[in-house]
C-alpha cells in the first residue's frame, strides 16, 4: 500500500516537473530537442520554431525530420563542425548560430545551445539535449552596428584624407606648387636642429628675380606669373627631390633649404641656378615672343660649430641677397661664417671670396 503511494507521488512530482519545464521553455522561447546517442534516435524534435517561421503543421513535417533542408547553405558546415566538436569532447557545450529559411523565403537567425547529458551508469554521455531559439533581433542589431561602424570608419578615412589634403594645401604655394613660407619655417627649424645634433652643414639660398616690375609692366601680370613659374621650375629641377625644400616666400622671391650641404656646394648650386635662369627663354606672348630674366641669390651656411637659429640663417641669406642686389644684381653672394658679418662673394659672374 505504501509502495503504491510512493509510486503515485513520484509520478505526480514528475508530471509537475514536466509542466514546470514546459512553462519555462515557453516563457523563454526555447524549443527543446533530444537525441539518444546510444540508439541514434531523435527522442524529441524541435517543432515550435517552424510555426515561428510561418510553416503550417504539415508543411513543417519534412523540416522537423531534417532541419538541414532549411539551414542556410553557408551555415551548414558551421553547425556540423559545432556538433562534431562537442561530440568529440573538443568543446564543453554545443553552441552555434545559423539561419533558417522562413516560409516567405527570408532568412531568420537562430541559435542552438546543447550538451551531452551523462546517462545513469553510462561512462559516456548518453543523451544529447539542447534548445533552439530565435536570435534574429540581436543579429540584426549587430549587423546594423557593424554597418554603422563600417560607415564611420569610411568617413574617418575620408576625413583623414581631407585633413592631409588641407594640410598640404596650407603648406603649398598655389601659383607654383612649391612649399610656402609656413612650410619653409617648419622644415628650416627642423633641419637646423638636425644639423646641430649631427654636426652637419646646412645651407640656405634666397633668390629674388631682378627688376621684376619691368616684366609685369612690359607684358602684364599673367605673364609675370608665368615667369615666376619658370623660375620655380628651374629651382625644382636643380635641387634634390625629397631632400631639399624649395619655397616661394614672396611675390618673386624663393628660398631653398639644402640639408647636409656645405657652403661651397650651396654656392655652386646657386651659380648654376643663376646661369640657368639667365639663359632661359621664357615665352611671353601668344605670338611666341620670348624674354629673359635674371636673379640675385644670397647664400648662408650653418657649418656645425655655431648655433644660430633658422631665423638667423634666413637673416644672413637675406643680408647676402641685399648685398647682391646692391652689388649690381644677377649675382650670387654668400656668407660662409655665420659669426662673421662681413659678406663674401662666393661665386657668380663677379668675384669669389
Ligand atoms: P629688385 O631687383 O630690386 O628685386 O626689383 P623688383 O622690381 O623685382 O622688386 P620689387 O619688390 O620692387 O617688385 C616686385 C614686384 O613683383 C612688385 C609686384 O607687383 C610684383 N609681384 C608680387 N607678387 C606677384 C605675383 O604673384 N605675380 C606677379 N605677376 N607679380 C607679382
Ligand atoms: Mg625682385
Ligand atoms: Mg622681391
Amino acid at each position: 500500500m505504501s509502495d503504491e503511494l510512493d509510486t503515485n507521488n513520484v509520478g505526480e512530482e514528475q508530471d509537475i516537473n514536466k509542466e514546470r519545464l514546459e512553462l519555462a521553455l515557453e516563457a523563454a522561447g526555447l524549443d527543446l530537442w533530444e537525441n539518444d546517442l546510444v540508439t541514434g534516435d531523435v527522442t524529441r524534435r524541435a517543432h515550435k520554431i517552424f510555426a515561428e517561421l510561418g510553416y503550417g503543421e504539415h508543411e513543417a513535417t519534412p523540416y522537423v525530420y531534417d532541419m538541414f533542408r532549411i539551414v542556410h547553405p553557408e551555415d551548414i558546415p558551421v553547425v556540423k563542425v559545432a556538433v562534431a566538436d562537442h561530440l568529440t569532447g573538443v568543446t564543453p557545450q554545443y553552441r552555434c548560430e545559423f539561419r533558417l529559411r522562413s516560409k516567405s523565403g527570408a532568412w531568420v537567425w537562430f541559435a542552438n545551445y546543447g550538451r551531452i547529458m551523462d546517462g545513469v551508469g553510462s561512462p559516456h554521455g548518453k543523451r544529447f539535449i539542447g534548445v533552439t531559439f530565435n536570435i534574429d533581433d540581436r543579429k540584426r542589431h549587430e549587423d546594423e552596428i557593424e554597418q554603422i561602424n563600417r560607415k564611420l570608419a569610411e568617413q574617418n578615412a575620408q576625413l583623414e584624407q581631407m585633413n592631409a589634403t588641407l594640410q598640404e594645401l596650407a603648406a603649398t604655394d598655389s601659383l607654383t606648387g612649391l612649399s610656402n613660407r609656413r612650410r619653409l619655417m617648419e622644415v628650416g627649424e627642423n633641419e637646423c636642429k638636425r644639423a646641430k645634433r649631427f654636426n652637419h652643414p646646412l645651407s640656405l639660398l634666397i633668390l629674388d628675380i631682378d627688376l621684376f616690375k619691368r616684366i609685369n609692366d612690359t607684358w602684364g601680370h599673367p605673364v609675370g606669373d608665368r615667369v615666376i613659374c619658370a623660375v620655380a621650375e628651374i629651382c625644382r629641377r636643380g635641387t634634390r627631390s625629397g631632400v631639399d625644400v624649395v619655397a616661394r616666400i614672396g611675390g618673386e622671391e624663393f628660398a631653398i633649404v639644402l640639408p647636409q650641404t656645405d657652403h661651397t656646394s650651396a654656392a655652386s648650386l646657386a651659380e648654376w641656378l643663376r646661369a640657368t635662369i639667365e639663359a632661359e627663354q621664357i615665352t611671353v606672348s601668344e605670338g611666341g615672343n620670348t624674354d629673359t630674366c635674371t636673379v640675385s641669390i644670397g647664400v648662408a651656411t650653418l657649418d656645425g660649430g655655431g648655433c644660430p637659429s633658422f631665423d638667423q640663417l634666413l637673416n644672413s641669406a637675406d643680408n647676402a641677397l641685399y648685398r647682391a642686389k646692391q652689388g649690381g644684381r644677377n649675382r650670387v653672394l654668400g656668407l660662409m661664417d655665420m659669426h662673421d658679418t662681413s659678406a663674401r662673394i662666393s661665386s657668380g659672374n663677379t668675384e669669389l671670396a
